[in-house]
């Protein structure tokens, strides 16, 4: 008997979420049947659970409704392709993206729960270790809301981001298993995995037609296992899929030595297989050489790119029509083998001939280039990929040598251009993996205006001659139902009431606000906002750090990763000062100050450690001298990461981005607080130039040499001592640094800081003291006039609707990837 298989189910039977009592009885259903507890003994973290496991389904649902439509309309998938994705806690994102957060606070409630509280027992899901990966989920979150058919791909770490302690002023990390006590999120898929191989060799002939032929041979096979997380966008209209992979062993045990009784070996080939998605490599601006990471590299695009293409083949069969319906967008260099693993895949795989694979693969990928320091563009050996790719090592030197006879066609005789243009670094013997990225893509984006023009001048000037049309900028951008919605319900609700809810999916409806910047009652109102968000951060420190702060001080916060170049240490330079000033005459300063750092320095980044225990060790001098008295709070709080941020920018008055002109791409954090109501003290660097423009000059305190400036000092031959003669106070800071007043017990330890410092002063920390000085200044006077200081804030929030990140998913889709939104769901 024939059976039918009926595919219009009405999946009704699930839960009303705007009737409580139906989420209640939800609740309890899925807290026994689901989690197995009673819920009259249930913890928080049940109730978490049995939350979590209770949306699912319902999230499951809306994402097969999505990738339904996107079938049955064949509309062109956008596919991001990230090493991080830094997406921090879901339950709330989701709740406030289904608009059901209240209906479920409330049934939480009659059952004795908090939903807050419940909320705190989820893990933060920290695959990332900055900016780079929180852009990621950032873009999934814009790309769910507007309906952009997006798929991210990442991998499934075991070890995320590590957890920080400050033990003695110190750092300590501690592996994140974020997975200890499960993930309810993720659906896995046993169905969906692929082969992933490494070594070997390649056997290469002649087919019929002539065309040269390779095959991989003799590889070891590592399987690449398929985790969903499914995404919602605000409404709740639409979803996307993030799939991670996680490394599975082809075998888990070596039967030869099992039998003889060597238990160890047997399961040792497994171990090292499933390596490859063990730990999220926690550097964030320096290349990493270990074949470790490469090989993770080469994992997650390999089967990234075998899944792409498998969908496309379900419903395709021209392989020429590959450009017309996909997009890869690589989040900086680390995807950058999906170009060779594209062309292997065709050629050998589909049997497309090298032209045709060309074509296709060059029409097909889009690269974000992330960073200027030289430090962090990836190169790997020529003897490590010949040793674990060398089908891939072949197909580049095959790219590299087509490319550059374009390149001496266009530029006769110019041998030089052709060793700089080269995929190949033949003095090191490096494959520079930035300049595969750039030839095998349609396009190349900066992240900041800035950025995109320093890279175009200085990391890619030949290329940029080469290929006139293929850079372009992108200005990065935030969630704002994130970094305001979410994190800030006060101040969004108050937004919501004032002008509507128009500004959630379309920023720069806060334009609106700017008639009440100078409305007493609207800054009272927020005012009082802000005082509330900062008593929760005072909370929140006083339990991380043992340290009350005063909330009627100014609020001044550097949180981000610890690194010379955001110059973390011109800030603790700027308290030293201020602290010298108080001690000299308590009546000299006026406003009172608490100073909040927070940020996580790569563990072997000898410098930045040290950075953060000298911020510990002022701290701890400054917090403890009665002379000092409210005046001026030094706090470092430990483990930053997203739900931190959440916290603790909100409370913000005085934003610090100080980075040395010419060296951060564009910034994140910058956009989160300014969209908060703080003031930004910057340099003219990233994404700062254009917050400068949009909000005006006189509502942002800008310093510092620019990045011409920079360039110009050093070209001359900086002398960091000249800076140091020539300014009293400056001396004194350093010289207390130096001889040891914040570290006693060892004067010696920060030394070869203040040596750095007055030997090469890599990151002009000296030239740029004296003017940052005088804004800090300015900062203490406006502060004085909470009035005046209102209005600007509010003037902030009214004027950078530009960073939102559906603007920049807008600019994506339209001049780089070519997709439209889809229709509406019915
Ligand atoms: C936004 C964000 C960053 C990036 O901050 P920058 O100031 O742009 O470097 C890093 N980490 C977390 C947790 C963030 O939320």
């Amino acid at each position: 008997m024939d059976t039918v298989i009926r595919t219009d189910f009405e999946l009704d039977e699930g839960i009303d979420f705007t009737d409580v009592e139906q989420i209640k009885h939800g609740l309890v259903t899925s807290m026994v049947r689901g989690v197995g507890f009673d819920p009259a003994s249930a913890t928080e973290h049940d109730w978490f659970l049995a939350l979590a496991s209770l949306l699912r389904g319902h999230l499951s649902e809306k994402g097969m409704m999505t990738s339904r439509a996107q079938y049955g309309s064949d509309t062109k998938r956008v596919y991001y392709l990230s090493l991080e994705f830094l997406t921090g806690r879901r339950l709330v994102k989701h709740l406030l993206d289904l608009g059901i957060e209240s209906a479920v606070r409330a049934a939480l409630r009659e059952l004795g729960q908090d939903l807050d509280r419940v909320a705190e027992q989820e893990s933060d899901a920290a695959l990332g270790n900055g900016g780079l990966g929180r852009l990621a989920a950032c873009f999934l979150d814009s790309m769910a809301t507007h309906g952009y058919p997006g798929y991210g791909y990442g991998i499934r770490y075991e070890f995320g981001m590590f957890s920080q302690t400050i033990e003695n002023g110190q750092q300590v990390e501690h592996p994140e298993s974020w997975l200890r006590n499960g993930n309810p999120w993720e659906i896995v898929r046993h169905n969906v995995s692929y082969p992933v191989r490494f070594g070997g060799h390649i056997v290469c002939f002649r087919d019929e037609g002539g065309e040269e032929r390779c095959r991989w041979v003799d590889a070891n096979e590592v399987i690449a296992e398929a985790y969903d997380l499914k995404e919602t966008g605000y409404g709740g209209a639409y979803g996307c899929n993030l799939r991670l992979w996680s490394a599975r062993a082809t075998q888990d045990f070596d039967l030869s030595y099992f039998n003889e009784g060597n238990y160890i070996e047997a399961v040792k080939d497994k171990t090292t297989s499933e390596n490859l998605s063990k730990v999220l490599y926690p550097m964030d601006t320096t290349l990493m050489g270990q074949e470790l990471r490469l090989k993770q590299e080469y994992f997650f695009v390999s089967a990234s790119l075998q899944d792409i293409l498998a969908r496309f083949f379900k419903v395709h069969k021209d392989p020429k029509q590959i450009p017309a319906k996909i997009v890869i967008q690589l989040n900086d260099t680390h995807p950058a083998l999906a170009v060779p693993e594209m062309m292997r895949l065709l050629m050998d795989n589909h049997a497309l001939s090298w032209d045709a694979a060309w074509d296709i693969t060059r029409d097909t990928f889009a690269y974000t280039n992330h960073t200027l320091l030289p430090e962090a563009l990836e190169t790997w050996p020529v003897a490590m990929l010949e040793a674990i790719l060398p089908r891939h090592l072949e197909i580049i030197y095959k790219i590299n040598y087509g490319f550059l006879q374009q390149v001496r066609r266009a530029f006769p005789g110019d041998v030089a251009m052709l060793r700089r243009m080269s995929l190949i670094d033949e003095d090191t013997h490096r494959v520079r993996m930035a300049h595969l990225a750039v030839v095998g893509s349609r396009r190349v984006n900066g992240v900041a205006a800035l950025h995109t023009k320093l890279l175009r001048e200085r990391v890619f000037p030949d290329f940029d001659a080469f290929f006139p049309e293929k850079f372009v900028n992108v200005t990065n951008g935030i969630t704002q139902r994130r970094w305001l919605l979410q994190s800030n319900p006060p101040l969004a609700a108050l937004v919501s009431e004032t002008i509507g809810e128009g500004w959630l999916t379309d920023l720069d409806r806060l334009r609106d606000l700017e008639k009440l910047a100078d409305d007493p009652a609207f800054q009272d109102r927020f005012l009082t906002i802000k005082a509330g968000a900062k008593a929760r951060a005072a909370a929140l420190i006083a339990e991380r750090c043992g340290v009350v702060v005063s909330t009627a001080s100014l609020f001044d916060i550097q949180i981000k990763r610890i690194h010379e170049y955001k110059r973390q240490l011109l800030n603790i330079m700027q308290v030293i000062a201020r602290y010298n000033a108080i001690r000299r005459d308590p009546k000299a300063v006026m406003t009172p100050r608490t100073v909040i750092f927070g940020g996580k320095a790569a563990p072997g980044y000898y410098v930045a450690k040290k950075i953060i225990r000298l911020i510990n060790d002022v701290a701890e001098t400054i917090n403890h001298d009665p002379a000092v008295r409210d005046l001026l709070k030094v706090v470092f709080v430990p483990n930053y990461n997203v739900s931190t941020a959440e916290i603790l920018i909100p409370s913000c008055d005085l934003s610090e981005q100080i980075s040395t002109a010419g060296t951060e791409a564009s910034g994140t954090g910058n956009m989160k607080f300014a969209l908060n109501g703080a003031l930004t003290i910057g340099t003219l660097d990233g994404a700062n130039i254009e917050i400068r423009e949009e909000v005006g000059d006189d509502n942002i305190f800008i310093f510092g040499h620019t990045a011409q400036e920079v360039s110009q000092i050093k070209a001359q031959g900086y002398d960091p001592w000249s800076w140091y003669a020539a300014d009293d106070e400056m001396r004194t800071v350093i010289d207390m640094i130096r001889d040891g007043f914040f570290s006693t017990e060892e004067p010696d330890r920060y030394r070869p800081i203040a040596d750095a410092l007055l030997g090469s002063d890599t990151y002009l920390v000296l030239a740029d003291f004296r003017s940052y000085m005088d804004a800090q200044k300015a900062v203490d006077g406006l502060y004085t006039n909470q009035r005046v200081w209102a209005r600007q804030a509010i003037l902030n929030i009214a004027r950078v609707g530009k960073f939102s990140s559906d603007r920049a998913i807008h600019t994506y889709a339209k001049d780089i990837w070519g997709v439209r939104p889809m229709d509406a769901l019915s």
